[in-house]
């Protein structure tokens, strides 16, 4: 699987897929998350959680990593000279985060695309292990102080306290779409005391996994500032996202 994966990346087989964010006050398209698909030539369209803990095991995040970031940021100069105002969210692995590469990456694509770190957000996932804690917050503290957004995805899910969770530099959360789908009245608390707990720190609070127009109510009426999912568009390629841009987007 090593040699295949790395194979992949120098193929040009890794692509980036994009999957809308909406702004529950405006209904807006504000962002997009960059997916990696694996156009495997002989399997089909593969889903990250086929290789990407392979690819984390053996090095290859780097590259595939390395190619969602560039990408990312390719697009959001792209979608920023057709006058469109949309962040592109980037999943970042630990393994990746903590290499001296990735911070030198991110500052070397802005500079290249003359691209305002406000248009990307780093998303980093609590539950994933990551070894050294401290040095995670500190480079998740030094993207911060360069501009870039820092969300903490699938919160709710970690193995950890929401105490350690919140001691990671960050501006947003991802409410998991388990808690998102769970609609009962303990489901009901949790969501809204995650939620609350995320405001008095100041963080944007998206919810993830909107399946129906009942989890978009939900996630809304309980102040939720984003919301992403299936109902909403589903991941799909830079040229989908642009036409939906151009429907339903907003000029600057
Ligand atoms: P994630 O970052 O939490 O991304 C959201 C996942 O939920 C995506 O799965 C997306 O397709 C899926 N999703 C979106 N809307 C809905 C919905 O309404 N219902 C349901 N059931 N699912 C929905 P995907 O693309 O298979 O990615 C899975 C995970 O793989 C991601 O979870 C992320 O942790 C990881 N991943 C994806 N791309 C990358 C990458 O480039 N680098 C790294 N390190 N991890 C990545
Ligand atoms: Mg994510
Ligand atoms: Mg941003
Ligand atoms: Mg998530």
């Amino acid at each position: 699987m090593s040699f295949e994966l790395q194979d992949a990346v120098r193929r040009s087989e890794i692509v980036a897929y994009y999957q809308p964010q909406i702004d529950l006050e405006t209904g807006e398209i504000v962002g997009v998350e960059a997916l990696s698909r694996w156009r495997h030539p002989t399997l089909g369209l593969l889903t990250p959680e086929s290789f990407i803990p392979d690819a984390e095991a053996n090095g290859t995040i780097n590259d595939i990593g390395g190619f969602m970031l560039d990408d990312g940021c390719r697009c959001a100069a792209a979608w920023r000279r057709d006058g469109y105002d949309v962040e592109v969210a980037i999943n970042v692995s630990a393994v990746q985060l903590a290499s001296d590469e990735f911070f030198d990456r991110v500052t070397a694509n802005l500079a290249a695309l003359s691209l305002g770190p406000q248009s990307i957000t780093v998303e980093i996932t609590e539950s994933r292990a990551i070894a050294d804690p401290a040095d995670a917050a500190i480079r998740l503290a030094a993207l911060r102080a360069r501009g870039v957004d820092v969300s903490i995805d699938d919160f709710g899910t970690g193995h950890s306290s929401i105490e350690q969770m919140l001691g990671l530099p960050a501006n947003e959360v991802k409410i998991d779409k388990s808690i998102v789908h769970r609609r009962t009245d303990d489901g009901d608390t949790v969501m809204r005391d995650l939620i609350e707990i995320a405001h008095e720190h100041g963080l944007r609070v998206v919810a993830e996994g909107i399946e129906t127009v009942d989890h978009l109510l939900r996630a809304r009426d309980m102040g939720c500032d984003r919301a992403q999912g299936f109902f909403l568009g589903r991941p799909a390629p830079e040229t989908e996202i642009t036409q939906m841009l151009a429907v339903a987007g907003h000029a600057i």
